[in-house]
Order: structure tokens, then C-alpha cells, then sequence
């Protein structure tokens, strides 16, 4: 029985290999006008569940919120007021364009289908898309363009196996993920030919850890020289984001900054915030001459912890592993890196994948003890 279980998983894994996704987008502002056009492909264009001649779908689209539902209109004609419009591929490479009208904002080009309801006073827009089209979108509004092929396999690794690690992040919402920071930044589906290449070459690679469970995928811009234990900056301390001495992103466009503060706001704040004595000398010296030679978690004066990440957050900094030197009425905060620090550091791995060095090797210089495996395995290995 347990054999011809995993005969079917097998049979399964190898026939099933598309994944779907259903993102909602246009997700950080509040649309309430579109228009939609079909880019290439075609399309059978559904109001409230019924289909419309193939013609209808070839046009112009302008969709535009009436209270409860959405009035309908193409080139010369209304097609009425309806509360579900569906835009479903009818062919393999089917792409769409959507423009917000209301507010107007710039046409973003996606594969597959659209479906456009009305959910709390705007248009709810979903994009159920390829696993692998929306791996790419990411990539590209996560890390831009111009970089190199092995930096883009890396990043399309990790953006899939966060992508499925955070599946259910909006079960309740209807839909898998959003495309704002929240989840993961998904502008448009993307036209860069490398990093078409790096998805299509990492097809359904993912990173998991030891207990072949998909890791926390986390990533930063600079690491300034050395990444951040998990634990030190978030709740959770997990074995493979550790702390690793990084030489390849310190001359990076991130690696450094600089900061003035008021030296009595810097004194005040520790103060109100913190109940720092600044009124004992040799505590105020310090607390105006902090000095991390590596990154640490917390600053400590006698009994008192102040986390960096705190300061970090409280001022708004670059990132938590700095350094503050007294000047005369200030103090000059000189600061490594940018962003939490924890797991892959982008410029480092930008600066390795220059330098030659694989996506596997990348990966595993800044997730310890991992492994990339195929999804459609690790669906089967979790089983046994
Ligand atoms: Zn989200
Ligand atoms: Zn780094």
C-alpha cells in the first residue's frame, strides 16, 4: 500500500508540474477604475459567470466601480453592470495588460487570468498565474535589472521558496499572496531576458532546511560585512540564518553611512526611553562613544540592555551595526550595511555572482546547512 502510494506521488509529481498562484494585485492603492487589454494570447472574457463572444475580449476593457459592482464598457458599446468579471487564458502564453484609471497610474503586463470583483469599496484584483511567471515578476521588483545570471538564479530560488512557504498568508482573504512588501513585490510579470533564463534553469528549485521543511528565505541589500543571527533581530532563532562574516559586499554601493544627530535629542532619547543615567559621566561618555567593532545585539551600560535593532528602528536608520562618535554639539553615527542583516546579503551575492561563483554556492554561504531541492520531490520525501 505505502509502495503504490509513492508510485503515485511519483506519477503525480511528473505529470503535475505547473503550479498556480492567486496574487492579489494592484493591492497598495485603492483602484476603482481599469482598463484591460489582452497583450498576446487570447482570452474568453466571463460577466457574472457567463461567456462573451471571443471579439468581446480582444478590445479594450474599461472597468469602472458603480457602488457594489462594475460597469462594463468596450469601444462603442456598454455591456452593462455586473458584480464578477473573469478574464480567463484560453492558450499556454496568454498575457494581459492592466491600467489603473482611478487613481492613474502606470499599465502592468501579467500571464494567465484576471478576476476583478468589488471588496470593501474598490476593485479586488486577482492574478491566478504560473508559480514560475510570478517567480520571475518578483525577481525582477525585488532586485532590478542589469545584474548577473547566477545572482538571478539565487534570487529566483529564494523568491520561490518564500513564495510557498507563505502560501497561506491571506487564506482568509481569498487569495495566496499580495504584491506589496507584505509579501513579496510583484509589479508586473517581467520582460529581462536573464532572468527569464535563471527562473526557467531553477524551474521548481526550492531552499529547505535539514527536516526538509522550506526555510525562512530571509534577505537584506548589505550586510555591511556580517549578517545578523535570526535571534538577535527577530523572535526566532533559527539554525541556518546565523551570523557569517561577509567580505564580498564591503565595497558595495551600501556598504557604509553616515548620521548626524543632536547630541541632547540623542541624550533625551535614551533617557526617556531607555532610563539611561545621563547624568553619570562615565555613562553619558559611553552613551556618546558606542562602538561596535563586530555586530552585536544589544548595548550594555551596568544593567542595561538597549537592543541596536531599537536605536535602529526608533531613528530610522540604515541598519542596527553602527558605531557613534562624540562631536561638538552632535553625534556622528557611522554605520554599516543596510537593511535587518539577517540571511542573504544582495550586494555580497551580487559581487559573488561577478566574481564567478555558482547559486549553489551562494545559497549555502549564506543559509547554513540547506539544501536546494526540486518542490515536486520534497512533496514526496515529506510523505516517507
Ligand atoms: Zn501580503
Ligand atoms: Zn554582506
Amino acid at each position: 500500500m505505502r509502495k503504490v502510494f509513492y508510485v503515485l506521488l511519483l506519477f503525480c509529481a511528473g505529470v503535475v508540474s505547473a503550479q498556480d498562484m492567486n496574487v492579489r494585485i494592484l493591492s497598495t492603492m485603492k483602484v476603482s477604475a481599469v482598463n484591460v487589454t489582452v497583450q498576446r494570447g487570447s482570452f474568453q472574457l466571463l460577466l457574472d459567470g457567463k461567456p462573451q463572444h471571443d471579439s468581446v475580449a480582444q478590445q479594450v476593457i474599461q472597468i469602472t466601480m458603480i457602488e457594489d459592482s462594475m460597469l462594463v464598457r468596450i469601444p462603442n458599446d456598454t455591456l452593462g453592470k455586473f458584480a464578477l468579471i473573469q478574464l480567463n487564458a484560453t492558450t499556454d502564453t496568454s498575457t494581459f495588460r492592466i491600467k489603473p484609471i482611478v487613481p492613474m497610474s502606470g499599465t502592468r503586463t501579467y500571464d494567465d487570468n484576471l478576476t476583478i470583483s468589488v471588496v470593501n469599496g474598490q476593485l479586488f484584483c486577482r492574478n491566478n498565474v504560473n508559480l514560475e511567471s510570478y517567480v520571475g515578476g518578483v525577481v525582477e521588483s525585488e532586485s532590478g535589472g542589469r545584474s548577473f545570471i547566477e545572482f538571478y538564479k539565487v534570487q529566483a530560488i529564494i523568491c520561490r521558496t518564500y513564495a510557498l512557504a507563505h502560501i497561506n498568508r491571506h487564506f482568509l482573504d481569498g487569495f495566496d499572496v499580495c504584491d506589496g512588501v507584505h509579501c513579496q513585490v510583484y509589479r508586473s510579470k517581467t520582460k529581462e531576458p536573464l532572468i527569464l533564463q535563471a527562473v526557467t534553469e531553477t524551474n521548481g528549485k526550492v531552499i529547505v532546511d535539514k527536516n526538509l521543511n522550506l526555510i525562512t528565505a530571509a534577505f537584506h541589500s548589505n550586510c555591511g560585512g556580517e549578517t545578523a543571527n535570526s535571534g538577535d533581530v527577530w523572535a526566532a532563532n533559527l539554525p541556518y540564518l546565523k551570523s557569517v562574516e561577509d567580505t564580498f559586499c564591503r565595497r558595495m554601493p551600501n556598504a557604509i553611512w553616515k548620521r548626524k544627530i543632536d547630541k541632547d535629542d540623542w541624550l533625551n532619547y535614551l533617557e526617556t526611553k531607555h532610563k539611561y543615567p545621563v547624568n553619570d559621566s562615565t555613562a553619558c561618555y559611553k552613551a556618546l562613544n558606542m562602538t561596535q567593532y563586530d555586530r552585536e545585539k544589544e548595548y550594555v551600560y551596568g544593567g542595561l540592555r538597549i537592543p541596536y535593532k531599537n536605536i535602529r528602528s526608533d531613528w530610522q536608520l540604515k541598519s542596527a551595526y553602527f558605531s557613534i562618535q562624540e562631536q561638538q554639539d552632535s553625534i556622528l553615527i557611522s554605520g554599516r550595511g543596510y537593511g535587518h542583516g539577517v540571511g542573504l546579503c544582495q550586494e555580497g551575492a551580487i559581487r559573488m555572482a561577478k566574481l564567478g561563483y555558482t547559486y549553489d554556492f551562494i545559497i549555502n554561504f549564506y543559509y547554513r546547512n540547506v539544501e536546494i531541492v526540486d518542490k515536486s520531490r520534497l512533496d514526496f520525501f515529506r510523505e516517507d
